[in-house]
């Protein structure tokens, strides 16, 4: 089922927790909702579930708007961070829950919910696990379970709200990727809020990153990684550093020193700037063209090495990555450093 999110507002008394979201999820697609505490995430999760009513705007389910339809008429499957199962009834009971409870004349019958059950089961590897409670699983498999639960109802979509925040950083790497491959078999359309950018990038077909409410930039995992369209997102996502530099008739300089950047599109502006380069964007040569630089650290880090430059006419250390096995400059060494992209903003 198609999602159309269109200039969604939500204030709570004169906190605004949504800015006009304006966000479109095709059918079966897995977004994240990616940003820091408080940037309205489950906010806007609990709008589409209509657990919450927006001040403005519009939800459309399949094209049709949701506004005045109740939470069960929206046919929403929620997990949340903490497993919320009912510890006094079977994992079998638990998962058939929401269709034990619906009115007779829509709930399926005993046999039905049977095989429903066996089905769910087998889709998230618990064959055999119905009889147990859930005290007797694992956390990651009670989250497996909370899954299995809210697709029992059949859902138009699947809402994930920090499903694995809960879970220790091992288990929750390894659902990371049994949810990427579970949701490649089912398809649903699904969103799922996390503040982790890696579980982010690795599990989602698109990156919607959010900031104070608002959207700060939408796109594939490596649109947000390669190419962040903010400052914010330059921060948030991934390693880089900041430097303070200058743009004089569309060139960027650092000091008296121009720095050339490949692939930077032309500046349009001229004065004071903020060059963001992440330490994999950078590379250095004991001669040629770049931007001179002294080595001030030397670290070595796994199967790579992380040196410290200090460009002529800063402050401060730009970091560039290199294989641990290549032989390193030494402390005071000169080089010249290459930056292959960044990511440049008017100050
Ligand atoms: P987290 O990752 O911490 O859950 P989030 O990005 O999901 O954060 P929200 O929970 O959506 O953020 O909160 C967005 C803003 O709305 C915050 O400033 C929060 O304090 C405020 N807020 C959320 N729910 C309520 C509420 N019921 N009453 C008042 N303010 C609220």
């Amino acid at each position: 089922m198609e999602l159309d999110i269109r200039n969604l507002t939500k204030t709570f008394g004169s906190t605004a927790a949504l800015h006009g979201v304006d966000l479109k999820v095709a059918s079966g697609e897995l977004l994240a909702l990616l940003g820091p505490s408080g940037s309205g995430k489950t906010t806007l999760l609990r709008c589409v579930a209509g657990l919450e009513i927006p001040s403005g705007g519009q939800i459309l389910f399949g094209g049709e708007d949701a506004s005045l339809k109740s939470v069960q008429e929206r046919q929403i499957g929620f997990v949340f961070q903490h497993y919320a199962l009912f510890k006094h009834l079977t994992i079998a009971d638990n998962i058939s829950y929401g269709l034990r409870v619906r009115p007779r004349r829509t709930r399926p019958t005993a046999a039905a919910i049977r095989d429903k059950v066996e089905e769910l089961l087998a889709l998230i590897q618990l064959p055999g696990y119905g009889g147990r409670y859930p005290s007797q699983l694992s956390g990651g498999q009670r989250q497996r379970v909370a899954l299995a639960r809210a697709l029992a109802v059949e859902p138009r979509v699947l809402l994930l709200d920090e499903p694995f925040g809960a879970l220790d950083a091992k288990v929750r790497k390894e659902l990371r990727l049994w949810l990427r491959e579970f949701h490649d078999r089912t398809g649903h359309t699904t969103l799922f809020v996390t503040h982790d950018q890696e579980e982010a990038l690795d599990l989602a077909d698109r990156v919607v990153v959010m900031s104070e409410g608002r959207i700060e930039q939408e796109g594939t995992p490596e649109d947000v990684y390669d190419r962040p369209a903010t400052p914010f997102v330059f921060d948030f996502i991934g390693e880089s550093v900041r430097l303070d530099i200058h743009v004089d008739k569309g060139r960027p300089f650092v000091g008296q020193q121009e720095v050339s950047i490949p692939r930077l599109p032309p500046l349009l502006f001229d004065g004071p700037a903020k060059l963001y380069v992440r330490p994999e964007h950078v590379a250095f040569r004991r001669d040629g063209e770049g931007l001179w630089a002294t080595v001030v650290s030397l670290h070595r880090s796994g199967s790579s090495r992380r040196i410290g430059f200090r460009a002529d006419g800063t402050d401060t250390v730009i970091e560039a990555l290199t294989p641990a096995d290549r032989e390193p400059p030494r402390i005071g060494d000169r080089a010249a450093l290459e930056i292959q992209a960044a990511g440049l903003f008017a100050a």
